[in-house]
């Protein structure tokens, strides 16, 4: 019972704090929930998406740190992050990360084109082949964030789907760039998250699409489970389908990090060890 994909109001578009999230973990019984805020970027990058760099070291990493502390035997509290990949941002990112004693990187594709960066797909595009190079130029830039070295997982794999506009049927350039990406993460040796806040999103599907997670499986990728809560009640959110993704696709093997290795544990002997 692993929720390792969560948001606080230091990131400007979820609300209220650590402890709020970490305190709902609880109540639905988690036995690990790590803390995931989107990272400060240089040169004004998106601003009302993140914490600053003061907000991180005044206020994030001590908070993590408090409160794991504070919850010791109750719930174990991961120190993670989450980064979005952004061409030209690499070494700021990749220097802070080093910088931080993080137990794991989520990263994340948010923005195409160059800064001030497009919406993934603008609702509404009408024509197909706009969306189908908008698909193609996603999946491209996830596999160079997949190749970059700067995070151990994989988040929301085909989040372009997310207004429920898809590719039409010529889409074999999106398909080839899906699977590109998808070995370029096995290749990397990391880790992909199901992540459940699709559901909560207008394509109304789980992030990524089963299709995906059976491709991934012959590969032999590793999962892991995130809500993507930017608010408190959404921790753990449709988590029992994301389970029993995890015990079809990956063996029922969920994987965890500390200091940034993983380890794939076998979910039953998780809810076993928050029984005792
Ligand atoms: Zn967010
Ligand atoms: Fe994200
Ligand atoms: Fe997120
Ligand atoms: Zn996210």
């Amino acid at each position: 019972m692993v929720d390792y994909h969560t948001h606080t109001r230091l990131c400007k578009h979820a609300v209220g704090v650590m402890e709020d999230y970490i305190e709902s973990a609880i109540g639905k019984g988690f036995s690990e929930i790590g803390v995931s805020c989107h990272n400060p970027m240089p040169d004004g990058y998106d601003l009302e998406h993140r914490m600053t760099m003061d907000e991180f070291n005044q206020i994030y990493k001590p908070g993590v740190r408090n409160l794991q502390q504070k919850y010791s035997g109750a719930i174990t509290i991961k120190f993670g992050l989450e980064a979005d990949y952004y061409p030209g941002t690499e070494s700021f990112v990749k220097n802070f990360i080093a910088e931080h004693d993080f137990d794991y990187v989520i990263g994340s594709v948010h923005y195409l084109g160059a800064w001030p960066g497009t919406e993934l797909i603008p609702a509404p595009i009408f024509e197909r082949v706009v969306v189908n190079l908008r698909y193609e130029e996603y999946f491209e830039r996830v596999r160079q964030l997949a190749e970059s070295g700067i995070c151990d997982i994989i988040a929301h794999f085909d989040l372009v789907k997310k207004n429920g506009i898809r590719p039409g049927n010529e889409s074999n350039g999106v398909d080839d760039t899906m699977y590109r990406a998808l070995r370029a993460i096995k290749e990397n040796n990391l880790c992909m998250e199901i992540n459940t806040s699709g559901l909560r999103k207008k394509v109304a599907e789980i992030y990524p699409a089963e299709d995906i997670l059976e491709r991934a499986a012959e590969y032999g990728i590793p999962l892991t489970t995130g809500s993507d809560a930017h608010k408190p009640q959404d921790v753990g959110s449709d988590f029992e389908y994301a389970y029993s993704l995890i015990d079809k696709y990956a063996n029922g093997k969920i994987s965890v990090f500390s200091q940034r290795n993983r380890e794939e544990v076998d979910r039953e002997v998780l809810v076993d060890n928050n029984k005792t």
